[in-house]
């Protein structure tokens, strides 16, 4: 199967959140599942149990329809869309327990798929509507992280449409936790209204701070939003998909031996490619680009990691080139 073409229908949809399975792929049946797994492309928000959810909305008598809005639709049209399916989880996440407990959740629904290295993200910016501070938000998360059974560590997002001096905040208090779990500074948000360049003063006091530093980058608009990103120092980019069309930029990614952080479900969600027999994940790698396999956000692109991996199966890559992946990501991992 795995050389035939794939033009036709390769949907997502692991079974996880109960949708419906046409390409008649379960994760829980993959053999993908028992293989022992690193991933550093997971956005807390984006991966908060839906029971979990709709019980905290609950608990804290939050004013949401319910049932809550959390798994973006397979028709979702565009990145702007499919980040809105965070809301109603951030919604939620706004207490040092909620956070604790989804980040511990995360922990334990990884860990069932013998993920043994996690990297987690989320912007805490986000979660400060009742009170909590940066630095609380950051040690509530983790703390779930570090009660999971298994190593994980976290990655601070700022956001593109915050200011830069907010990020620059937030990039010096995410700093007093390097060596204590947060490895890395992000960029995540919005990418067709909001360039990245603008934050680059965010990411220096991220350097200077002892973070290692990602971007998100060609998740939607132009091949070269992924070069923006290269000009900011990052070691590795989240998604990068957009960047495949362009041949000279796949070749930079080749030679300074960037590493994509490629999400099938949650690109064609964002709609980075029309379906899933374009996504660019073969084409990179037999180019030599270094590309690992994540989630994004279990939830909101309902998938999980061995599903990831059923998919790329299917979009062509051999067993060997998984097995691959999944090297570059325990080579890359910053933690
Ligand atoms: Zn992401």
């Amino acid at each position: 199967m795995r050389d035939e073409d794939v033009t036709g229908p390769l949907t997502p949809g692991s079974g996880r959140m109960g949708s419906k399975d046409p390409a008649g792929i379960s994760s829980h049946m993959s053999q993908y599942r028992g293989w022992t797994k690193a991933e550093l492309h997971c956005h807390l928000d984006g991966a908060v149990r839906a029971s979990t959810a709709e019980e905290l909305a609950t608990e804290q008598g939050l004013d949401l329809r319910r049932p809550l809005r959390l798994v973006a639709p397979e028709d979702c049209p565009s990145q702007a869309v499919y980040i809105s399916y965070f809301d109603d989880a951030i919604a939620v996440l706004q207490t040092a327990a909620a956070l604790e407990r989804a980040a511990f959740e995360l922990c334990l629904d990884s860990a069932a798929e013998n993920i043994d290295y996690l990297e987690v993200r989320w912007a805490p910016r986000l979660h400060l509507r009742n009170g909590l501070t940066v630095a609380e938000v950051i040690a509530s998360v983790l703390g779930g992280l570090a009660a999971g059974p298994l190593k994980a560590v976290a990655i601070v997002c700022a956001m593109r449409d915050h200011t830069v001096e907010d990020n620059v905040a937030l990039a010096k208090e995410a700093g007093r936790f390097a060596g204590h779990g947060v490895v890395g500074f992000d960029l995540a948000g919005d990418e067709v209204l909001y360039p990245a360049a603008p934050q680059r003063p965010a990411f220096e006091a991220a350097r200077a701070a002892g973070l290692r530093l990602t971007c998100h980058a060609g998740e939607a608009g132009e091949p070269s939003n992924v070069e923006e990103a290269l000009a900011l120092g990052v070691e590795r980019i989240a998604h990068g998909a957009i960047g495949a069309r362009d041949p000279r930029i796949v070749e930079r990614l080749r030679s300074e031996g960037m590493v994509l952080d490629l999400c099938p479900t949650a690109n064609w969600k964002c709609k980075a490619v029309a379906n899933l027999s374009e996504h660019p994940l073969p084409a990179l790698m037999r180019a030599g680009v270094r590309c690992t396999i994540s989630t994004d956000s279990r939830t909101v692109a309902d998938t999980t990691l061995s599903h990831e991996f059923e998919l790329a199966s299917q979009m062509g890559l051999s067993d060997h080139e998984l097995k691959r992946c999944n090297e570059v990501a325990y080579e890359a991992k910053f933690g």
